[in-house]
């Protein structure tokens, strides 16, 4: 399996456009010890000739031109794109399928209740389906197994594993919206599986972990893990107002129910954080934080790795 990390940062990206944390003054004073990142993307494929996009960020064209591997190979119109597996209807997931609207042909894998808020609710997304044959939408349910197989029907040699992270769906979502959907769909993580059985675990989003999912993970050889926030009080101390980390369903880094505490035992994985957060003091190489993450055993995903399973 072929694994490329097109963005690695949360929502807002990072350096962020209105945020001026020591982190993002830094990076635009030039000084700053470590990458700028865009919004996280990664793409899998298994032969790499088909690709699957994991979610769709709000800089997934510009991601997409600076990936070879995802430019068009022949004449006229054409995408090595096959499909797109949703994980939220976050906006920094989905809003990059808006960017895949110029009537190419591709499979969105995503749970019923995502589908609903984003065809039914927010007319934009018709674009994908002006035309038919254009976004194929296929149905995935917590606890499924199902193969990625391109609109052609080829298999694409991979296999998805989702299962449920969460009940709780973006804030765009009225009340009275959210109470007609399927709570366990909010947010899934997904275990995909090569041909020759190796497994990649994608997590950008984990709000709590229990000793199932740490069994699961456990059975990955590369896992990339919610890595927003380093500690739960980060955005307060940062804007001196505002929700903790686990009021927006991210458990921290730090600290003795962070990930870096929890997942000491899972040692099967090459473990990387991805969607880190521009005010996240890992992504400062010169600091104290990365130093311990480094020393756990993680990485911290940068924008333009590739990994070969
Ligand atoms: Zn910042």
């Amino acid at each position: 399996m072929h694994i490329e990390i097109l963005g690695s940062a949360a929502g807002g990206g990072f350096p962020q456009w209105n945020c001026n944390c020591p982190n993002c003054r830094s990076v635009r004073a030039g000084t700053f010890r470590g990458k700028r990142r865009t919004q996280t993307q990664v793409a899998v494929s298994n032969d790499d000739v088909s690709w699957f996009l994991l979610n769709a960020s709000p800089d997934l064209r510009l991601q997409i031109e600076a990936a070879q591997i995802l430019h068009p190979r022949f004449s006229g119109r054409h995408s090595p794109i096959s499909g797109v597996l949703l994980t939220s209807a976050d906006l920094d997931q989905v809003t990059g399928l808006l960017s895949l609207r110029e009537l190419q042909s591709f499979r969105v894998f995503c749970t019923p209740s995502l589908r609903s808020i984003l065809q039914k609710h927010n007319n934009v997304f018709a674009m994908l389906n002006r035309v038919p044959k254009q976004a194929e939408w296929a149905e995935i349910k917590p606890g499924q197994s199902f193969p990625l197989q391109a609109i052609s029907g080829n298999y694409s040699g991979l296999r998805c594993e989702v299962f449920s992270l969460g009940s709780r769906y973006p804030v765009y979502v009225s009340r009275e919206q959210a109470a007609g959907l399927v709570p366990e769909e909010a947010s899934v993580g997904v275990i995909i599986e090569s041909s020759s059985g190796k497994r990649l675990a994608y997590l950008p989003a984990v709000s709590s972990l229990d000793e199932q999912l740490l069994r699961r993970l456990e059975t990955a050889d590369v896992l990339l893990f919610d890595g927003t926030f380093w500690s739960d009080d980060e955005l307060v101390r940062v804007q001196g107002s505002g929700a903790t980390a686990n009021e927006m369903g991210h458990i921290p880094v730090s600290g003795a129910d962070g990930s870096l505490q929890m997942l000491a035992a899972v040692r099967r994985p090459r473990k990387i954080f991805i969607h880190v957060n521009n005010t996240n003091p890992m992504l400062d190489e010169s600091g104290p934080e990365y130093r311990e993450a480094r020393a756990a055993g993680w990485e911290i995903a940068e924008d333009g790795w590739r990994l070969d399973l």
